[in-house]
């Protein structure tokens, strides 16, 4: 068998046993069948291997209804500290799970099994646990009040942080069932119910954590899953009356439509975009540190990060040195099929992805940025494409313009701080940058000038779920992670006593 083709041989017997059906709609904590069903299919072959329901209108509906009872029944009924051993319950059960659930994430979506371990599976269990700790910390304010228009009596006021109602989550196969937790976790902690709409390609991870969401004892109905294949399934999700917050994770043009329709009915919006983050390396900088790092920003996950560093600004005095360094490891990266154990890079999600980003390659070479390595696709069905790095990118080529999400680094060389500032801030996109260099003066300034969400120093693509993360500019609105992200899952009540 190629070293380019998934072996699912190699699968455990748990998830040998969960993938090969048809896959129906989570909704109210049963599986609901549907009348059609859509292929998943491996991206090394292209070959079916399970497939997945595609929900209607009417199952939308019943999605909602569903976490509509929730809210104001069993979840609402909940104390917060049950609310967070809940949580916490679903951490340690997701860790038991491990092999199974980065499995079927690195089957559907060819990402590395150490990705989908420690992204999917490791970090979502370290951020149920984080935000299951919110769910008993939420606080409101007291005041004694003046009310001059009621002269007599005592008057004291509350606020109260209630949840904001369903939650529509939306998100991409990138780190799919990662960013789902992402969303579920606060939604949950703030006593919100939710109805989550995974990408075609990658459903089957977030339809099994929901079952063992029940086993964790989160009641029936506070976590539904509606898959398909197109649109249709978010836009209704988007559209729906019941829907009081849409939370979602994706590109830059679907999130402009889902903010044009929530903002018709006033719901609230929590939007991760995407981005085209740079990586400055200044004169000062630890070059062989930044080097290995500045490679790993753009192939780690195959370039398929919202805040990969896909473009690499390097001060001219180590311009050669840095792109050789990155070239060298460029080079060294096998491709493989990612149920390999030993695999350094696996395919994109699937062959309209590979078309896209050697469409970007081609553009660029048109546009007269220089080839140095890669910029091809092995002869094979599989969705690769060889790492590839573009030097002497110009600020108006469209692939320097746009999010490629694949593993090609635009590379330039810069002359002084005040040149790199604008030419990083000249994006349409702001999710994360991040600054080599040794210089804390240099810091403060560029941490200042910086137009994104998140300023890395001297390490790229750090999330922390005790920070906020959220884009600038055309890269979001709102913050995953952290306080932030559970009081936007709130809205406030303020309450007023009358003590005659
Ligand atoms: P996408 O095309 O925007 O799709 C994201 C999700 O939205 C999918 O579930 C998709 O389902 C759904 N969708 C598409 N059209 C919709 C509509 N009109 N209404 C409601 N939902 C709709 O993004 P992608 O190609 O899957 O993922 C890659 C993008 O995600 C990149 O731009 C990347 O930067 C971004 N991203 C951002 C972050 C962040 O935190 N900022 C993190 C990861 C990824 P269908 O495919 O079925 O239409
Ligand atoms: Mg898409």
């Amino acid at each position: 068998m190629s070293r380019l083709e998934n072996d699912f041989g190699l699968l455990g017997e748990e998830a040998k046993a969960y993938l090969d059906r048809v896959h129906g709609l989570h909704i109210g904590g049963r599986e609901v069948a549907t009348r059609d069903s859509y292929a998943l299919c491996d991206p090394t072959t292209g070959r079916e291997f399970a497939r997945a329901a595609e929900a209607g209108p009417d199952e939308i509906d019943a999605a909602v209804a569903a976490a509509r009872t929730a809210l104001n029944g069993d979840w609402a009924t909940l104390r917060p500290y049950e609310r967070e051993r809940r949580l916490l319950r679903l951490a340690d059960l997701l860790e038991a799970h491990e092999r199974e659930l980065s499995e079927i994430e690195t089957v559907c979506s060819g990402r590395l099994l150490p990705n989908t371990a420690g992204v999917d599976v490791g970090y979502s269990a370290h951020v149920l646990r984080y935000m299951g700790g919110w769910a008993t910390k939420l606080e409101g304010q007291t005041a004694r009040l003046s009310v001059p228009y009621i002269p007599t009596g005592d008057l004291q006021g509350f606020t109260f942080r209630e949840p904001v109602g369903v939650v529509g989550a939306i998100v991409p196969w990138n780190v799919a069932l990662g960013i789902a937790v992402w969303k579920i976790a606060p939604a949950l902690a703030a006593g919100c119910t939710i109805v989550l709409k995974p990408a075609p390609q990658t459903p089957l991870s977030a339809l099994r954590f929901a079952r063992l969401a029940l086993e964790a004892g989160i009641p029936p109905g506070v976590l539904n899953i509606v898959t398909g294949s197109g649109p249709e399934v978010g836009e209704l999700l988007v559209r729906h009356p019941d829907i009081a917050m849409v939370s979602f994770t994706g590109s830059t043009e679907v999130g402009r439509k889902i903010a044009a329709e929530a903002a018709g009915q006033f719901k609230r919006i929590s939007l991760e975009l995407g981005g085209k983050s740079p990586v400055i390396v200044m004169e000062d900088a630890e070059v062989a540190a930044a080097s290995e790092a500045a490679a790993w920003a753009i192939f780690a996950n195959h370039g398929q990060n919202c805040c990969a560093g896909s473009r690499l600004y390097v001060h001219r005095s180590l311009y050669g040195e840095v792109i050789d360094r990155v070239v060298a490891i460029a080079e060294s990266i096998e491709l493989s099929a990612p149920l390999l154990p030993d695999a350094a890079m696996g395919p994109l999600v699937n062959q309209a992805q590979r078309q896209r980003v050697l469409r970007y390659v081609e553009a660029g070479l048109a546009e007269g940025a220089r080839l140095v390595t890669g910029g091809t696709a092995p002869d094979h069905v599989g969705a690769y494409v060889r790492p590839t790095v573009l030097a002497d990118a110009e600020p108006q080529m469209s692939s320097v313009k746009d999010e490629i999400f694949g593993p090609v680094l635009m590379a330039a060389a810069f002359e002084r701080e005040e040149d790199v500032l604008a030419l990083a801030n000249d994006s349409r996109f702001g999710l994360g940058a991040s600054v080599w260099t040794r210089d804390v003066d240099r810091v403060h300034r560029m941490t200042r000038a910086l137009e994104v969400g998140s300023v890395w120093i001297n390490v790229h693509n750090a999330l922390d779920v005790a920070l906020p993360f959220g884009g600038w500019k055309d890269s979001g609105v709102g913050n995953d992670l952290s306080e932030a992200a559970v009081l936007a899952h709130t809205r406030i009540k303020a309450s007023v006593h009358h003590h005659a």
